[in-house]
Formats: C-alpha cells, structure tokens, sequence
C-alpha cells in the first residue's frame, strides 16, 4: 500500500504529484543518487536506523555525477521525520532520491539542476526464517574504473537488474550473486554478502561492491557479541564460498537473509545457520531500540 503523501522539493505533495519530466539527464541517463533507509516502531514510536550514515551516502553520489545535493542534512532529517508524521506511519522504508532535472538530451551538457523527493513505503516483513536459494550469475559487478561502486547512483542499477534476470532466467532462484571483475565474490544485487567458516565471518573486502551500512552493522555486532577477532575482510573465491557453513546476505531492506543453497549445492544443512539466526535476533532488537548500547544508531521521529 502507498502512503498518501511523500516529499518533494520542500514541500509534502499528494503521491500522485511526485512526477519528473521526461526529457531530463535523471529519467533518459540514470543521473541521480538514492538511499534506502528503514524506520522501525519502537516503545518511543517510530525510529530511523542510521539515519546520519544513510544520508551522508546520499550526499555522496552527487559527486560522482558531477553535481552536489541540494539540501542540509538537517534539512533532510526535518523532512524525513515531518514526512513520517504526516503519513502516520509506525515503520517502514524511506527512499530520498535526487535527480538531474534540466529539461536537455545532450548529455554534454547537462546542468546541476536536482529534484529531491523523499518517498516512504511501506514495509514490515520480519525475520526470515526460511533460507532463500541463489544462484552465482554470469552478470559481473560493475568494474571500479568504469563506475564508482560507493555510490548508490541510480544508473549503477541496470547491472543488479541484469543480474536479477540472468539468475531468474536459469531456474527459479531467489538471489543473484555477482562476481567481481576478477572472478572473486563480491555481492547481491542489493546486498553484502557474509559466509561463516569454523565460527569465523568472512566478508568481501571493499573495492567493488557497495560498503554497506547493513554489513558495517553486522561486523560491529559479530565484534561486540560473537569476539573481537571473529571477523574477517578478505578475497573470497566461489569455491570457498560454496564450502562455507553458513552464507547470508544483508541489506537495509533484506535485513539479514539467510542462503540455503548455491548454484543447487546445499550450504550447511540448508537452513538458517545458528550464527546467522542469532545476529538476526540481535539486529532485530538493535533496530527496534531494544538494546541501549546501540541507541546512538535510532533516530526518533517525535
Ligand atoms: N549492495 C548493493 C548493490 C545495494 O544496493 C545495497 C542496498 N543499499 C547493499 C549492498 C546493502 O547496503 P545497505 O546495508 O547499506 O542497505
């Protein structure tokens, strides 16, 4: 269900007004950036989860197409929370998104006009408690020369697609992993990736995926929770990754989601892990405000 209202440009709109002309670099190239951001209910109402580090990636982006944002993060903050109570929501996902809006089809020239909006949906799915099926895809992860794999830029999502349809067109898979341009596993179509060795969590090193915000969560609850030693940034090779114990992915909206099999080949005994199963528990909690040590990641909306 659609809420009724979003944000657009400084003001909250009816949801049918939150339109774009189509002869812009945004619609005809991809040029804009985008976040995904979740809000949970919580005994305080409504909290965002990491909102400062969601939008100092939103801010990011716009420099790697050339133009900047056009609002404070304070201002976003304001407009993201006025947007929740306008709407009346308990929780949910938030998307700010900001395209390159001058009406021109020259993509010489193209001006550093922005339309910002912020768009909520709703969105209460739970814990996962079944694991989902993936399939490694002959789609590779965009090259780090050619795109800046740290920005979520609107236009870098033709590849997520490409992989999503090469993995769906080769059986019924749930999830689609991309190689990087070396051979070497680097993550979902919208997710980080994880395996669990010998209680050990191994992660993609960054360099070609999208450092996740999710994953620095999980690495700093494994840490805190699991050992100061127990995780590990490195290559992994879709051999390794095929042996490992447990594999799950991890996203602002995938939450944390178990693997269960790869390319057909079972993973552990093919259900949710119990290392998995009890840093789901705790980013639950941690995202809900039930645990204080993390309350500096919520922020409340009233
Ligand atoms: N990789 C890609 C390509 C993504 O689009 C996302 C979703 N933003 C992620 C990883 C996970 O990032 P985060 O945990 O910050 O949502």
């Amino acid at each position: 269900m659609r809420p009724k209202y979003l944000w657009l440009d400084g003001k909250i709109v009816p949801w049918k007004k939150g339109t774009i002309h189509l002869a812009t670099p945004g619609v005809q190239y991809g040029l804009g950036g985008f976040e995904g951001i979740r809000f949970y209910r919580t005994d305080k109402g409504p909290a965002i989860f990491r909102l400062p580090e969601h939008l100092a990636r939103f801010s990011y982006p716009h420099w790697s197409i050339g133009t900047k944002t056009a609002y404070s993060e304070e201002e976003l903050i304001c407009a993201i929370k006025r947007l929740i109570r306008k709407t009346g929501m308990e929780e949910g996902y938030i998307r700010p998104v900001s395209l390159l809006a001058e009406e021109t089809l020259g993509i010489e020239r193209i001006g550093k006009l922005v339309k910002t909006a912020i768009i909520l949906w709703h969105w209460e799915k739970g814990l996962r408690s079944e694991a989902v099926s993936a399939k490694i895809s002959k789609v590779r992860r965009i090259h780090p020369a050619s795109l800046d794999v740290c920005a979520k830029v609107n236009g870098h999502y033709v590849n997520s697609r490409l992989a999503i349809l090469d993995v769906q067109n080769s059986g019924s898979y749930d999830k689609a992993i991309l190689l990087d341009h070396k051979g070497y596993v680097a993550e979902a179509a919208a997710e980080n990736i994880f395996m669990v060795k010998n209680g050990i969590l191994i992660t993609p090193s960054c360099g070609a995926i999208l450092p996740g915000i999710t994953r620095d969560t999980i690495m700093i609850l494994a840490r805190d929770y699991l050992g100061r030693d127990v995780v590990r940034e490195k290559k992994i090779t879709p051999d390794e990754l095929l042996n490992g114990d447990e594999v799950f992915l991890c996203g602002t909206a995938a939450e944390i989601l178990p693997v269960g099999s790869i390319d057909g080949i079972v993973i552990g005994d093919g259900k949710p892990g119990k290392t998995t199963r009890r840093l789901q528990a705790l980013y639950s909690d941690v995202a809900r405000g039930k645990i204080k040590l993390y309350a500096r990641w919520l922020t409340y909306v009233r």
